[in-house]
């Protein structure tokens, strides 16, 4: 059983004044349609694009008014960023790169600014971007000066004949295509730090009857979330998607985790769906799940609800916890989780931004 899984629609019409927006479907499995109540046929193009902010323990008694707000202040923002861009006939992937380097620009996620480190205490950023009409992708790994890591996978999908570039060789490619290189201390956050530091103590004091991987694997089950991604659908019909992030907290100097591999935590095909992943890398790398969600879709035939569900519930089954969004090409789009909470929100042709951080 998945967790916080929702199915919803959005609908849109050239002319928003048309637009009513009805809202069904229960909150158990969150489903909520939104339809345009005056359909004509071929004034109807869905577009919108639906966001997250990484999937783990996130529980209402230990959140403060205070940073529920902010993160729910942010996520809106992203939301009409690139709502913004759409609205304007803009592309899906401009829509996907506004919203992610506004949320890698804050310290609040696991992702640019506000990247996890690793155990050797540094920060080492992935990402990667997918273009649905194409199937063109662009990935990098193992960062640690580049302020933007989506900006960097972008232009690796377009202006070279790479899919995926790692490290030095990555930031030298950056440093000529003029990308924004950073000192590695902007990435220092002191509550970054501070997770790294607990996690320390904690592996001093390994709880008993471990062998030496499990001890190892237990510190990722803490302060892992926090990963961005965004899944995009526009007006011309085209699904984009991008996830990025700083990793999981302790990681090893050199880990990569799903979030840069195009399959595993990044997928977009228009023929199907555009997917981004978060949580625990490893196990979303095993299962291939971005790819799994488009495959059940393309040759099972399955709705995009149904495949999301399914290929999250595999990565359960191995042991992994964490969510995805995905969003078809008719403007369905599901968020399924299997962690007490993920950051995430969607917006449709109507511009409201709808954001979710619980089950409920
Ligand atoms: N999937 C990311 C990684 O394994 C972490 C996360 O999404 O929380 O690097």
């Amino acid at each position: 059983m998945v967790a916080g899984q929702s199915r919803r629609k959005f609908l849109g019409s050239v002319g928003a004044a048309a637009l009513t927006t009805c809202l069904t479907g229960g909150t158990h499995a969150g489903a909520r349609v939104f339809e345009n109540g005056a359909q004509k046929a071929g004034a109807l193009r869905p577009f919108g694009f639906v966001i997250h902010g990484g999937a783990g323990t996130v529980e209402r008694s230990r959140m403060t008014p205070e940073r529920e707000k902010a993160y729910r202040d942010k996520l809106t923002e992203a939301l009409l960023a690139g709502f913004g861009v759409l609205e304007k006939g803009g592309a899906s992937l401009d829509a996907v790169v506004s919203a992610i380097t506004l949320l890698e620009d804050s310290p609040l996620f696991n992702a640019g600014k506000g990247a996890v480190f690793t155990s050797a205490g540094t920060n080492e950023l992935d990402s990667s971007i997918m273009d649905g009409r194409t199937l063109k992708a662009g990935a990098v790994a193992g960062l640690k000066r580049v302020k933007n890591p989506i900006l960097l996978a972008r232009l690796v999908m377009e202006q070279s004949p790479h899919v995926m570039m790692t490290g030095e060789g990555a930031e030298t490619f950056a440093a000529q295509m003029g990308v924004e290189l950073v000192d590695p201390k902007y990435f220092h956050t002191e509550e970054r730090w501070q997770q790294l530091q607990r996690i320390k103590e904690a592996e001093k004091n390994p709880p008993p009857k471990k062998s030496k991987l499990e001890r190892e694997a237990a510190p990722f089950d803490e302060h892992k979330f926090g990963t961005v991604g965004a899944v995009c659908l526009d007006r011309a019909g085209n699904l984009g998607a991008g996830t990025s992030t700083g990793g999981m907290t302790n990681k090893r100097f050199g880990r990569v985790g799903d979030s840069p591999i195009i399959g595993a935590g990044t997928y977009a095909d228009n023929g199907t769906c555009a997917v981004s992943c978060t949580g625990d890398g490893e196990y979303f790398i095993r299962s291939a799940v971005a790819h799994n969600v488009t495959a059940m879709m393309r040759y099972g035939g399955k709705s995009v609800e149904q495949s999301a569900a399914a290929a999250l519930e595999r990565v359960g089954k191995l042991g992994g916890t964490g969510g995805l969004i995905a969003l078809d090409g008719r403007g369905n789009f599901a968020t399924p989780f299997n962690t007490s909470g993920m950051y995430r929100g969607w917006i449709g042709p109507d511009g409201r931004p709808h954001v979710a951080i619980y089950k409920d």
